[in-house]
């Protein structure tokens, strides 16, 4: 546990994600967005953990701007902004949600508050299945529903998905929260006339080394070693590689570095009866009394 670069990787996440939360997006591009906010965590001397998602109304996740991405913000949209700040591998995951139309509001303030209750709730010894508990009955309190397949997660050096899962609806069994661990918590939040969960989408735009076992194709093999010197095991976009490569070659080399099964690609994550989603999350490492959140504002 190195709680210094986590701490530091956490100020930096949480200044990052209250610029982004105050800003007007109207109007501008996801690909501007992503460019932004990148460009932020890179100023204050961090890498990104991960391309920063721009998931748009029901889309729940998992959604990065391609090279150039067209898509705009809308004044009625309802915009998941997930950043990932890391300092030698070591990780802060926060996320917002952006909405400029008033009936939306509810929502959004709805995965605050399942957030918030969970985050003081937290202590050493905590079942992760008594915060998914908290996280449900809030989100339920407001009128609203839980995304029952999204869940919070365990982090490790170099490492988002860590191997435990921090529910956000309460289920049977589970573990407790460890001091020696940083953990993700992210209540997903859709309307009464949501189905509560999410399915795979078409589009895939986040990618991650999978093995750097070599492929026997030069080109290929030198991107392999290109993600892996500047990503590690992190996940990356396209958008990381065309400076590099030419966008066409790269998408043509990560497509076949793909099918040999060297890396992975991440659908987006869809609400299934295509319903507004709204999120919220922070990083946090609980103690004996409660919890250092890495992600909160200090
Ligand atoms: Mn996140
Ligand atoms: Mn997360």
């Amino acid at each position: 546990m190195q709680t210094e670069e986590y701490i530091r990787a956490g100020k930096i996440a949480s200044e990052v994600r209250e610029r982004v939360r105050d800003k007007n997006w109207i109007g501008k591009t996801v690909y501007e967005i992503c460019e932004e906010v990148e460009g932020e965590i890179k100023k204050r001397g961090a890498k990104c953990a991960f391309p920063v998602n721009t998931s748009i109304n029901e889309i729940a996740a998992h959604y990065t701007a391609e090279p150039n991405d067209p898509i705009t913000i809308k004044d009625t949209d309802l915009v998941k902004i997930d950043l990932g700040v890391q300092i030698n591998g070591y990780i802060a995951d926060t996320a917002v949600t952006v909405c400029y139309d008033a009936q939306f509001d509810g929502l959004v303030q709805s995965a605050e508050e399942a957030l918030a209750n969970a985050m003081s709730m937290i202590k050493t010894g905590v079942k992760a299945s008594d915060i998914g508990r908290t996280i449900e009955t809030t989100i339920k309190k407001t009128g609203f529903k839980p995304i029952a397949n999204l869940s919070g997660h365990s982090l490790d050096q170099y490492t988002i998905h860590a191997g435990r899962s921090i529910p956000n609806i309460w289920s049977i069994g589970g573990f407790s929260l460890s001091e020696n661990s940083a953990y993700a918590c992210e209540p997903f939040v859709t309307t009464n006339d949501g189905g509560g969960f999410v399915r795979n989408g078409q589009t895939k735009n986040i990618f991650a080394l999978n093995s750097r076992k070599k492929t026997k194709n030069e080109e290929a093999d030198r991107l392999l070693d290109f993600i892996w010197n500047n990503f590690n095991m992190l996940p990356f976009a396209l958008r990381w590689i065309v400076n590099d490569w030419e966008e066409k070659q790269a998408k043509d080399l990560l497509n076949f570095l793909i099918k040999k099964k060297a890396v992975q690609a991440y659908p987006v994550l869809i609400e299934v009866n295509e319903q507004k989603v709204a999120q919220a999350e922070h990083t946090f490492i609980p103690n004996e009394d409660g919890a250092t959140v890495t992600t909160r504002i200090q």
